[in-house]
This record gives structure tokens, sequence and C-alpha cells, in this order.
């Protein structure tokens, strides 16, 4: 497989063409976005954890019956995934409220959920991923109603196995966002990336937060965490 030319650069990634139209690469960059990309800087090595990282649990998920995009890891930064049509939504997953939620409704960060809330955004930088209800989704033909139905079903599952993962491995997830398309085949897929840019994870023992939080809130030892959540997730 032959890599070919870039088709995009996001915030954390960029995106290649290959020889074979079904199959992209997707190289991982140092560079850290927050709070709608008015904070920017770089985590050293943090492409490096975020490849492997999202592979391992690519590979956990697949073994677990989640159909992902990912194909193989080619070197530290970059893996080859199946080509997807996005849904044009952000699927994000909380078993405690934090971040934007709790400072949105007013609660301490980490308040109990009742029950877990799946939550979707449009995928909009021009503006700022703003909240979208299953209503709105449908009005604008975003998603069809079967597939939502299917994308919360697939969610649910993933979200009972991240976060099971993560507490053997003694973190919490508290907070996860995934994005979804559709391969080749039409198939609902999971894309894009799972690492500690796109969740939250608190030591079960200290509290203290494991993910991108750290540089979000300059927490320091940044890098060192993400070092050290892969080390967690890579020990068996
Ligand atoms: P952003 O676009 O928010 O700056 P990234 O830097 O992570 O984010 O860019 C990666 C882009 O690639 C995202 O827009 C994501 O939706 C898209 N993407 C992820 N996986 C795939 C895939 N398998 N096929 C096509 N696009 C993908
Ligand atoms: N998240 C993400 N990308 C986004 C928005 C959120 O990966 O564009 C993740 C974020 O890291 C956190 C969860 O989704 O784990 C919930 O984020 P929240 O809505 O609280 O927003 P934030 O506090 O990150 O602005």
């Amino acid at each position: 497989m032959e890599t070919r030319e870039q088709l995009y650069e996001g915030k954390a990634k960029t995106l290649y063409a290959t020889d074979d139209p079904r199959l992209l690469v997707q190289h991982f960059k140092d560079d850290a976005t927050a709070f709608n990309a008015q904070k920017r800087g770089t985590i050293h090595d943090k492409g490096v954890v975020n490849n492997r990282m999202s592979e391992y649990l690519f590979r956990y998920l697949e073994e677990h019956g989640i159909h992902t995009h990912f194909v193989e890891r080619t070197d530290d930064r970059r893996m080859v995934v199946q080509r997807l049509t996005m849904l044009p939504i952000e699927v994000i997953v909380r078993n405690r409220i934090a971040g934007s939620l709790a400072k949105r409704l007013g609660v301490a960060e980490g308040t109990a959920a009742k029950q877990r809330i799946i939550e979707f955004s449009l995928k909009s930088d021009e503006l700022g991923d703003p909240l979208l209800t299953d209503d709105h989704i449908l009005a604008l033909g975003l998603v069809e109603a079967a597939e939502l139905a299917q994308v919360k079903e697939v969610t649910g599952r993933i979200a009972d196995l991240l976060t099971a993962f993560f507490a053997e491995r003694g973190l919490e997830l508290i907070d996860f966002k995934i994005e979804l398309g559709h391969d080749a085949d039409g198939r609902l897929t999971l894309g894009d990336e799972i690492c500690p840019d796109t969740m939250r994870l608190w030591d079960m023992a200290t509290g203290e937060k494991k993910d991108k939080d750290r540089f979000r809130h300059d927490l320091g030892d940044v890098e060192e965490t993400y070092q050290e959540v892969l080390a967690r997730v890579l020990a068996d």
C-alpha cells in the first residue's frame, strides 16, 4: 500500500489518500487545542501515544463485536483505516457530569449522573460544535431515525466496554467523544480516535485527572500523564 496525497489537515490529525480508494492513512500530530481552538499548544509525543492507544482500543472493541475503521498501525504516528463517510455529528457519552456540561448546568465538576448521558453535537468548528437534540438531528436530516437508534445502541455498547476496560486499570471513565461513519459497504463503523484527547479519565485511587484537562487547565505533567495512561492501557 502506498501513501498518496494529503486529503485533510485537522487540529490533531492529518488524513492521506492511498493507492487503495477504500483505505486512508491517519497521521497523529502533537498539536493540541482546547476551548474551540482558542488555546493552542503542543504536547511532546502526544501523536505517538494517541496512535498506539487508539490502536489498542480499536482492537479491543473489535474483539468485542464493535465494527471499527482500524486496519493496521504502520509506524509510531500512523495507522491505516477504512475510508468512511462520516456522520456530521459528534457523539458524547457522560458517566459523570464534567467539563462544559458541568459549567453550563452550574453543577460541580464530577457530579454523579443518575443515568448515563448520550448527547450529540454538530461537527462544526465555526459554530463551536453546538449541542443537538434528537429532533434537531431528524429535522435537519443529519441522520435517519433508524440509524440514530443504531448509533445510540452501538454507543451504549462501546461505553460499557470502555468503562470496564479503564476500571480494570484503576481509571474512571468520566466522559468521552466518538465519531462514526459508513464504510464502503454502508456499515455503521467507529472512526476517528480514542485517546486521552477525547476522554476524561480520573485515577480511582487519587482522583487525579489523567487526560487532556491537564493541558486545558495547565495542571502540569501533561506529557508524563499521556505516557502513564498509555502504559496503563498496554499493561494487560
Ligand atoms: P478536526 O477535524 O476536528 O480538526 P482531527 O484533526 O482529528 O479533527 O481530524 C480528523 C478528521 O478525520 C475528522 O474530521 C474526522 O471526522 C475525520 N475522520 C476520522 N476517521 C475517518 C475515516 N475513517 N474516514 C474519513 N474521515 C475520517
Ligand atoms: N470532546 C472531544 N472533542 C470535542 C468535544 C468534546 O473529544 O470537540 C470530549 C472531551 O475531551 C470530553 C468529552 O468529549 O472527554 C466531553 O466534553 P465536554 O462537552 O465536556 O467539552 P469540553 O469540556 O471538552 O469543552
